[in-house]
């Protein structure tokens, strides 16, 4: 009777350490995920546009970990591919290597205020001018995110078509 109970204490015993380890594994499996994570976010823009398809930068950060392609960030452009590649040795990753804007964005010269709050919103400083001066963007910079658009107040941004010389 004595042995039996010593050796169902000893199982308890073991299960539960067993149970502790597998705990312990898990959080670290979880922690390195949330560290990729971590890492590839920092690359994004954090322009929260959800032109990737997705709600927010940190969910697309989650979905690249998870296998997303990379090149769905336009606020970030080839840039961004090129660091993402780096972080995460997917290289030679086909759907990654080239993303050529099909749309740039143009400023209408004769309409530009000058208040600069197009500079302030791009996230590829794609844009020069300063205040109070006609600003003019850098097609060869633009991935044609679309963000200064609506932050113009007087319209006088436009998409159009660019082929890199
Ligand atoms: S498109 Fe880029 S900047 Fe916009 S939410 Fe997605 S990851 Fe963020
Ligand atoms: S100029 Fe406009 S469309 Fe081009 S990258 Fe900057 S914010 Fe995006
Ligand atoms: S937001 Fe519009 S008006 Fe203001 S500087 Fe940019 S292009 Fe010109």
């Amino acid at each position: 009777m004595t042995a039996a109970l010593a050796l169902g204490g000893l199982g308890l015993v073991v299960a539960l350490l067993l149970s502790i380890a597998r705990a312990v594994l898990a959080s670290k499996e979880r922690g390195s995920e949330g560290a990729v994570v971590d890492a590839v976010d920092a690359l994004l823009p954090q322009s929260q546009c959800a032109q990737c398809g997705y709600p927010g930068c940190r969910p697309y950060a989650q979905a690249v970990s998870a296998g997303e392609r990379l090149d769905l960030c336009r606020p970030g452009g080839p840039n961004t591919v090129a660091k993402l590649q780096a972080l995460l040795g997917r290289e030679r990753e086909p759907a990654a290597v080239a993303q050529t804007p099909e749309l740039v964005a143009r400023i209408i010269e004769r309409q530009c205020v000058g208040c600069a709050r197009c500079i302030e919103v791009c996230p590829v400083d794609a844009i020069a001018g300063a205040p109070n001066y006609l600003h003019a963007v850098l097609a060869e910079h633009c991935t044609g995110c679309e963000l200064c658009v609506p932050a113009c107040p007087v319209d006088c941004i436009e998409l159009v078509a660019w082929t890199p010389k």
